[in-house]
């Protein structure tokens, strides 16, 4: 029987960094994968796959709309919806490979197959074939991840009632897609379709799209998606989703209990993830799951079981391949006798429309309800003259600071390539910035980061100088 002293269950984001680290840091390791390919739902179905769609649909737009104010002639663009797909596909190989190639260098064991557990120590890896093999582990990484989730009434037949995994890969573009849930993986979807010409109708639940985040980023958000075309009903509680041929009907009631029906040809179900643990025989091992499903940790990521740990999506927290990553790193270290440390409060969030949406730290709503007492300073992205040059005008940074000591709570950017820009905030706050360190740092002009710069000083002394 094969040993190792650390064995991975699963090659996302989480499963693939802790595998890597554990060998960095001298481990015998191994990784054991369900699919063909390595990377999990971030590189196959997920952040990859969606941010190569946004890339091609945002030239699409950019080539329709934009490229004749820029003094660009060109004939009527035509979109190629399966050239895009395969070049989303070519995107995925070229990643998926590079996995292959980081456990290679790494002299990580692969195993394809179904990792299950036959005890604490032991796991089972089955094939396709149903062929089976037993290794022994010293410790145990879960990094198993999520799935889509739906609403007890769908019934998802994944042709027009669809979950994110089909959106990645249609082979035409909708007339009328409608999006179920107003969060972040609708709205990037919503985003794609809607720049290639489908209608895009987003039904929410909540008041506001992307709830989590700051209410100035929704409101901006909101703002501007509606400009580009997208329609939304909020407040509104989807009852039943029936498919009748090419068309699907969506029911709900609006915030005043009255019905509403909506009809497109397609529906995307984007009302969130849930952990997924089927297949481990947990109970084997004697793990436990929460009363969410998710598996339990404690602050060091260890299960109940004391050689067993579980990071990313399958676990609490948010459920970005970020956060995984860093608790991949965690757990590999902790083995390894160090003390690292993760900072929740400093994940950033991120959605990639356009202009793309960023939060990390705490939001204004959030400090409102902790009763701390904070200022704000912001500023508007078309107030830059780098933004004038792009065109890229819409979008704001917000910046929140403590009242007192002015030091960094929270950082909230609407405008392009915001998810780059909060890397800024994230490191001021990782380093306890104030406002003032921030607002007396040079950036360099013109840059969309002068944004920063002048929230900053909005923030800290009511005294931007672009405005
Ligand atoms: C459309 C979409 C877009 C997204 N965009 C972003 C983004 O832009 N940024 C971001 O941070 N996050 C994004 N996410 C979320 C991100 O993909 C997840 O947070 C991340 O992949 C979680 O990583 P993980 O390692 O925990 O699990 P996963 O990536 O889900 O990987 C788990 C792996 O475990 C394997 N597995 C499961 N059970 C077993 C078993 N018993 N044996 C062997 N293998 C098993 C699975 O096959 C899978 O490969 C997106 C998600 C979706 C769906």
């Amino acid at each position: 029987m094969s040993q190792f002293d650390v064995t991975v269950i699963g090659s996302g984001p989480g499963g693939y960094v802790a595998a890597i680290r554990a060998a960095q840091l001298g481990f015998k390791t191994a990784i054991i994968e369900k699919y063909s390919t390595l990377g999990g739902t971030c590189l196959n179905v997920g952040c990859i796959p969606s941010k190569a769609l946004l890339d091609s649909s945002e030239h699409f737009e950019n080539a329709k709309h934009n490229f004749a104010g820029h003094g660009i002639i060109i004939n009527e663009p035509q979109a190629d919806i399966v050239r895009m797909i395969e070049r989303k596909n070519e995107v995925i190989k070229q990643n998926t490979d590079g996995i292959s190639y980081l456990m290679n260098k790494n002299k990580i064991t692969v195993f394809e197959g179904v990792g299950s557990f036959e005890s604490a120590t032991q796991i089972k890896i089955t094939k396709n074939d149903g062929s089976s093999e037993i290794i022994e582990s010293k410790y145990t990484i879960i990094a198993t991840g999520s799935k889509p989730s739906s609403l007890p009434f769908i019934t998802l037949d994944k042709e027009r009632v669809i979950t994110s995994t089909e959106a990645l890969n249609l082979k035409e573009i909708p007339k009328h897609l409608v999006v179920i849930g107003g969060g972040v993986i609708g709205l990037e979807l919503g985003s794609v379709y809607l720049r290639l010409g489908a209608q895009v109708t987003v039904v929410e639940f909540m008041d506001k799209i992307i709830p989590g985040m700051d209410g100035a980023l929704s409101k901006e958000l909101t703002k501007v998606l509606k400009k580009q075309g997208m329609k939304f009903m909020l407040s509104t509680a989807v009852s039943a989703v029936e498919r009748n041929g090419d068309t699907v009907k969506i029911t709900a009631k609006d915030k005043k209990g009255e019905e509403v029906v909506v009809e497109g040809d397609y529906c995307l179900v984007s009302v969130g993830r849930k952990p997924y643990t089927d297949g481990l025989a947990l109970e084997k091992a004697g793990v436990e799951l929460d009363e969410r499903g998710r598996v339990k940790v404690n602050d060091h990521l260890q299960t109940n079981v004391a050689n067993i740990y579980a990071i990313g999506d399958v676990i609490k927290g948010a459920m970005l391949a970020h956060k995984a990553e860093e608790e991949g790193v965690f757990v590999a270290e902790t083995l390894a006798g160090q003390k690292p440390h993760i900072n929740y409060n400093l994940i950033p969030g991120v959605v990639y429309t356009w202009p793309e949406v960023a939060g990390v730290g705490k939001t204004e709503e959030q400090l409102k309800e902790e009763g701390v007492a904070y200022k704000v300073g912001s500023f508007p992205m078309r107030a830059l003259g780098r933004s004038r040059a792009s065109g890229d005008v819409d979008g704001l940074v917000k910046i929140i600071a403590d009242e007192k000591t002015d030091e960094v709570l929270g950082m909230h950017i609407v405008g392009a390539r915001a998810a780059d820009l909060i890397a800024e905030g994230v490191i001021a706050m990782e380093f306890r910035a104030s406002a003032e360190d921030i607002a007396r740092s040079s950036h360099a002009h013109p840059t969309y980061a002068e944004a920063i710069k002048e929230a900053a000083l909005d923030a800290t002394a009511k005294r931007p100088i672009h405005m």
